[in-house]
């Protein structure tokens, strides 16, 4: 199938002037020598893919070997791909404890929910679960390993139900949509007045993003569509009539950014086993330092983790 791009306004202030900022390869295709471009909109600041693959044609991109979040259905790993499913145990742990000291249970809605390792995680501590997700394999594997409520359908179906979800959370997710805005306000219609959407992204301004530039690994192109920073999604929520209370960094988040980008880095060397242990280490100083950098900062808006995890609610008249 042909693939097709078209070029757009900006997502946030729909202004059609920008910058280019960086060419990026798929890292899943950087043989091939196409590149993607990232720009940086003139009026507002933001950054964002353009030209971006039409919606119609961007499910081939996720079909890639290795694609992380659909690692479960995979035959073959690799090294890197082990080790993230080690990780991925106390991931799914940490993220239910950010959850569970805002509410020890409830009803969760969990967008974009992969093969489903998260969800099981809360199913298996009390919580009623839904989740949807638009891979059909992903979204099968869901539904037969771990028994998951998990629907290809679009959000807007689970508007006509009565019942309110208390925490709405978007891993990694909210970036990869092609209309965060009308995601936001269906979420919000789904919200509880007192339950909370959580949403996880990378930091396209944290100093690892900085240092790696198009070699990091959380641009992702042409799979990421979107770069929030604090302040643009603060902007994208009060648009959708939300309120951006909090973020903090996610701490695992950084060392696989990190890790991940000087894999990428390493991947165009000849002599990779004699440099591994040089990147492994450059990596883990790198994400050290994000860690440090935007942790000593003490002006909030100011933070610029790796990745952060965001507070949404309504907001209150
Ligand atoms: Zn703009």
């Amino acid at each position: 199938m042909r693939i097709e791009f078209e070029t757009v306004s900006c997502p946030l202030c729909e202004t059609d002037k920008y910058e280019p900022k960086l060419k990026v390869p798929d890292r899943f295709k950087v043989e091939d020598g196409n590149v993607h471009q990232i720009v940086r909109c003139l009026n507002c600041g933001f950054v964002y893919l353009n030209p971006r693959p039409k919606a119609g044609c961007v499910s081939q991109f996720y079909r890639s070997e290795g694609y992380q979040p659909f690692l479960s259905t995979q035959s073959s790993l690799n090294v890197w791909d082990w080790i993230y499913r080690w990780v991925r145990g106390f991931s799914v742990r940490y993220k239910r404890h950010k959850i569970e000291r805002l509410k020890s249970k409830g009803r969760i809605l969990d967008v974009g929910c992969g093969t489903g390792e998260f969800l099981n995680e809360m199913q298996k501590n009390d919580w009623e679960t839904v989740g949807v997700e638009k891979d059909e394999q992903a979204c099968e594997y869901a539904q037969k390993v771990y028994g998951l409520r998990v629907s290809t359908h679009d959000l807007s179906e689970f508007e006509r139900s009565e019942t309110k979800f208390d925490v709405i959370s978007f891993w990694h997710v909210l970036e990869h949509l092609y209309a965060p805005k009308q995601t936001l306000e269906i979420c919000k219609s789904l919200l509880d007045d007192e339950g909370f959407i959580l949403v996880a992204l990378p930091d396209i301004a944290s100093f690892d993003a900085r240092f790696y530039r198009e070699h990091w690994v959380a641009l992702d192109a042409p799979r990421h569509l979107h770069h929030f920073v604090p302040e643009s999604l603060r902007a994208l929520s009060h648009s959708a009539g939300l309120e951006l209370v909090k973020f903090e960094q996610l701490i695992l988040d950084a060392f696989f950014n990190c890790l991940m980008s000087e894999r990428l880095i390493m991947s165009r060397k000849l002599n990779r086993k004699f440099v591994f242990p040089v990147y492994l280490l450059r990596g883990l100083l790198i994400a050290m330092t994000s860690l440090a950098v935007s942790s000593g900062i003490r002006q909030q808006w100011h933070r610029f983790g790796s990745s952060n995890l965001y507070y949404i609610r309504k907001e209150k008249d």
